[in-house]
């Protein structure tokens, strides 16, 4: 590991990820004129962004963003960031810097630093041999908006490549394309009306997926790809009343056109072409960067937060100076809606919690 500079600058508000909840967490802490950290690990490795895999379909229920595609929304994302430059303000005598920074970089590491984080920044593309760069960021409080990642189906998978991307490269082809691999139902089961969805996964989990589905077609079938089905009873009851067909036969190869996915091809076999593709194999929240912190997280891994958008630890008290937002928080919608309130939320309370005056402890007015 390379070591380069620690950066002199204490932010008050740092943001991790800029997705639609990272970026409305900058904006909304700007606004109250705070100097703000945006790092973003878009520019320096795969990991993009939710928002960015929908590569050709266009983004629906999200606001006013009619007709745009994701590549264009985080494009849109970044030049309202770019919008809000630094600029030193006087308040009360006080000179000080408001507005966004924004940096390429991938947060390995948060560390407390007495009343401050410190955040510990992979700022280079990585290259095969070569060390890591490292900066090391100062803030006062902490918005963690980084997402998860979407676990891919094993089909086609490249088990000797070292990277993510390489190593799923047939199934990135068809990813996030109209005629391709989904993983959001409620985003692109429109594209599906009454057609013949195949949906990738096991277990009752998977089952959600067909119940979302049921809003689009009632023409289903369940893929688990060489595994048990591992459906409870009552669920396998409810699948077999309604038609819906499992199949557990191991997947070969996919059958595709260009980026269109047409068909799948099974190790028994047999070819069955569908007309819409879901997996629905769970996530990885992208929080390795909170290793050895005491944070409450859900059974998925992501993290409780209170109304204020503040991170609770296992006692369920609220982390001083760290919050969350966006896909990462337990028990929201995994939406761009969504994403844009709780990142407003959070931004807001970030900017909050440093103002110098509060309510007096025992004023109940403050209720
Ligand atoms: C294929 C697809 C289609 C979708 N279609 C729709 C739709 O039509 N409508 C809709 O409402 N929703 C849709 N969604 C869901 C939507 O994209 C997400 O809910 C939304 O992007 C979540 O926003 P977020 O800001 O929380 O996270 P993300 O958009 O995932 O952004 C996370 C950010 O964190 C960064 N990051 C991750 N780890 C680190 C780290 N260690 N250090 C620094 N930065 C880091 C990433 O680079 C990225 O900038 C879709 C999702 C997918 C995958």
């Amino acid at each position: 590991m390379q070591e380069t500079r620690e950066h002199p600058t204490i932010y008050d508000v740092a943001v991790i990820g800029a997705g639609p909840a990272g970026t409305q967490a900058a904006i909304s802490a700007a606004h109250q004129m705070r100097h703000v950290l945006v790092i973003d690990a878009g520019p320096v490795s795969q990991r993009k962004g939710r928002a960015y895999w929908s590569k050709s379909v266009e983004i629906e229920d999200a606001p006013v963003f009619t007709g745009i595609t994701g590549p264009q929304l985080i494009k849109a994302l970044r030049a309202w960031l770019k919008a809000h430059p630094v600029r030193e303000i006087t308040i009360a005598g006080e000179r000080r810097l408001t507005g966004i920074e924004y940096r390429g970089g991938m947060v390995l590491e948060l560390v407390r630093r007495d009343k401050l984080f410190e955040l510990v920044t992979s700022v280079e593309k990585l290259k095969e041999g070569e060390p890591l760069t490292i900066e090391r960021f100062l803030a006062r409080t902490v918005v963690v908006a980084s997402g998860f990642e979407d676990k891919w189906p094993d089909i086609e998978v490249d088990e000797s490549a070292k990277r993510l991307y390489e190593k799923y490269r047939a199934v990135f082809r068809y990813a996030g394309n109209a005629k391709g691999w989904h993983v959001c139902i409620r985003c692109d089961g429109h594209l599906h009306v009454d057609q013949h969805i195949a949906i990738l996964g096991v277990g009752d989990y998977v089952y959600g997926a067909a119940l979302g589905a049921q809003d689009f077609t009632d023409k289903i079938t369940i893929l688990t790809n060489g595994r048990p089905h591992g459906m409870s009873p009552p669920v396998l009851r409810q699948i077999q009343e309604r038609g819906i067909e499992i199949i557990e036969a191991k997947i070969k190869r996919h059958i595709g056109e260009g980026a269109d996915l047409l068909g799948l091809e099974f190790e028994d076999g047999r070819v069955v072409y569908f007309d819409g593709f879901l997996v629905d194999e769970g996530l990885e929240p992208n929080t390795q960067f909170l290793k050895g912190w005491d944070v409450q997280t859900d059974e998925e891994g992501l993290l409780v937060v209170n109304e204020d958008g503040q991170v609770l630890d296992s006692q369920g008290e609220p982390v001083p100076g760290l919050f969350a937002a966006g896909d990462i928080v337990a028990g929201a919608r995994k939406l761009i809606a969504t994403a844009f309130a709780l990142g407003q939320n959070a931004g807001l309370s970030a900017s909050d919690s440093l103002r110098k005056w509060h309510w007096p402890e025992d004023d109940e007015s403050q209720e």
